[in-house]
C-alpha cells in the first residue's frame, strides 16, 4: 500500500492515476436522464467487507471537486472501520445536485436502483442532505442499505454512538496529555452543537467540565442552553478561546494553516470527518505545537459501529463493547505515534492498513 505522502495535494479530472494514488477499487458513475439523478459511488477497499458509507447530496461547484470529495471520504470509511475492528469496507456516494424540486421520490429510487447494481459491494446510509425519508425511497430498490431508523428495522440514530466514542476518545487523550482522564474542571470548547455535539456535551457535565460551544444554528443553541450551563462564544472568534480541547463537531479541515497557529488548546478531539485540511501538513504542525490529535476516523467511529450492529445483527452489549475499545485505541495510537516518533493521524492510518494487509495475507 501507498503511504500518505503519494496522495494529490488538490483537486484533479485525472481519475485512474488518483484511484491509483488512494487505492479505489471502483468507481460508478451514474445519470439519470428522466429525473436529473447524477453521481459518482466510490468503492474504497472491500478486503474486510462491504464498502460501507452514506449518500451526501450537495451543490458541488464542479466534477472535479465532487470526485474529491467522495474519494476521500471512502478511503476515510476504509480505515474507520478497520481501525475500530470491524469487518466492513470503506465506500462513499455523492449526488450532484443544486435543485431541490428535483429530489423526488423517483429521483432516489433510480439512486436505489444504481446501489443494487453493485449486488451488495457497497452498502449506503444517510448523511449530508440524506435523511429517513430518503433512506427509505431509497430502500424501495435495494437492501444494501443502513443506518435505518429503528422503525423501518434499523439500529437508529448512530449520533449517541459517535458521541460516546468521541468522548472516550477524548478521556484517553487527556490521560495520555495530563497522567489522569478526568475532565473535571477542563475548558471544553465545542464547535456544532447539532446531533452528535448535544450528545456529547450530556457525557461532559457529568464530568463538570466547564463548556464552551459555537454555532450557526440559534435554535440548537438554544436547546443547549436551555438545558446545562454553557458559554456561547461567537463561530468566528472560536480560535481566540482560551481553552484545554477543541473538539470539531462541525465540518472538515477546521485544523488547518490558519487555525494551527492561533489554537489555545491542548488537544484536538472531536466529531467532523476529515478535521485536518492535509494530514501531512497539519498533523505534523500540531506535533510541532506539542497539541495531541485524537485521529477524527478513530474517535469518531461509533456512528459506523452502529451500523455494522444492523448489517451484522449484534447484540447491545457487542455494539457498545466496540465503541467501548475506542479509549483503548486512542491511547494505544498516541503512545505508538510518540514512540515512532510520527504524529497520530499518520500512525493512526498505519494501523488501519494493518489490519488489512493481514487480513489480505490470510487470504
Ligand atoms: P449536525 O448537522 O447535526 O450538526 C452540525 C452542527 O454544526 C449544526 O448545529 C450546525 O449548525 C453546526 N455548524 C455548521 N457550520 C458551523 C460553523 N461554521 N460554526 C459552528 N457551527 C457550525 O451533524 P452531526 O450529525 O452532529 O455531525 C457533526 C460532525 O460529525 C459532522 O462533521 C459529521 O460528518 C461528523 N460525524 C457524524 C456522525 C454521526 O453519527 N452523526 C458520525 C461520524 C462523523
Amino acid at each position: 500500500m501507498s503511504t500518505t505522502s503519494s496522495l494529490f495535494k488538490q483537486p484533479t479530472s485525472d481519475i485512474l492515476a488518483q484511484m491509483q494514488a488512494y487505492e479505489h477499487e471502483q468507481i460508478l458513475y451514474f445519470n439519470d436522464k428522466e429525473t436529473g439523478l447524477k453521481g459518482i459511488i466510490a468503492v474504497h477497499d472491500t478486503t474486510l467487507g462491504p464498502a460501507l458509507g452514506g449518500c451526501r447530496i450537495w451543490n458541488y461547484a464542479n466534477e472535479t471537486e465532487a470526485l474529491w470529495d467522495v474519494l476521500r471520504l471512502s478511503r476515510g470509511m476504509t480505515y474507520k472501520s478497520s481501525i475500530n475492528g470491524i469487518n466492513l469496507g470503506g465506500g462513499k456516494s455523492i449526488i450532484i445536485n443544486s435543485d431541490k424540486n428535483l429530489r423526488t421520490e423517483k429521483f432516489w429510487t433510480r439512486f436505489g436502483e444504481f446501489v443494487e447494481s453493485l449486488n451488495g459491494k457497497y452498502i449506503t446510509a444517510e448523511d449530508v442532505g440524506t435523511s429517513t425519508k430518503e433512506i427509505a425511497y431509497i430502500m424501495q430498490k435495494t437492501k444494501h442499505v443502513s443506518g435505518k431508523p429503528i422503525e423501518m428495522g434499523g439500529a437508529g440514530d448512530p449520533s449517541p454512538f459517535t458521541a460516546f466514542g468521541v468522548y472516550l476518545g477524548m478521556k484517553a487523550a487527556t490521560k495520555f496529555a495530563t497522567g489522569s482522564d478526568s475532565l473535571n474542571g477542563k475548558k471544553i470548547l465545542i464547535q456544532g452543537v447539532g446531533h452528535v455535539g448535544q450528545y456529547l456535551i450530556d457525557h461532559l457535565v457529568k464530568e463538570n467540565a466547564i463548556i464552551t460551544i459555537a454555532d450557526i444554528n440559534a435554535t440548537n443553541i438554544e436547546a443547549i442552553t436551555q438545558k446545562h450551563n454553557v458559554t456561547v462564544v461567537d463561530p468566528q472568534s472560536i480560535f481566540d478561546v482560551d481553552t484545554d480541547i477543541y473538539a470539531p463537531c462541525a465540518l472538515g479541515a477546521t485544523v488547518n494553516s490558519d487555525s494551527i497557529p492561533k489554537l489555545k488548546c491542548e488537544i484536538i478531539a472531536g466529531a467532523a470527518n476529515n478535521q485536518l485540511a492535509d494530514e501531512l501538513i497539519h498533523g505534523q504542525m500540531l506535533k510541532d505545537r506539542g497539541i495531541h490529535y485524537a485521529p477524527d476516523f478513530l474517535i469518531n467511529g461509533g456512528g459506523v459501529i452502529n451500523c455494522y450492529k444492523e448489517v451484522k445483527g449484534l447484540t447491545d452489549n457487542e455494539t457498545n463493547a466496540l465503541v467501548e475499545k475506542i479509549y483503548e485505541k486512542t491511547y494505544q495510537v498516541l503512545e505508538r505515534a510518540r514512540n515512532e516518533n510520527s504524529t497520530p493521524q499518520e500512525t493512526a492510518i498505519i494501523i488501519a492498513k494493518e489490519r488489512i494487509e493481514q487480513a489480505k495475507n490470510k487470504g
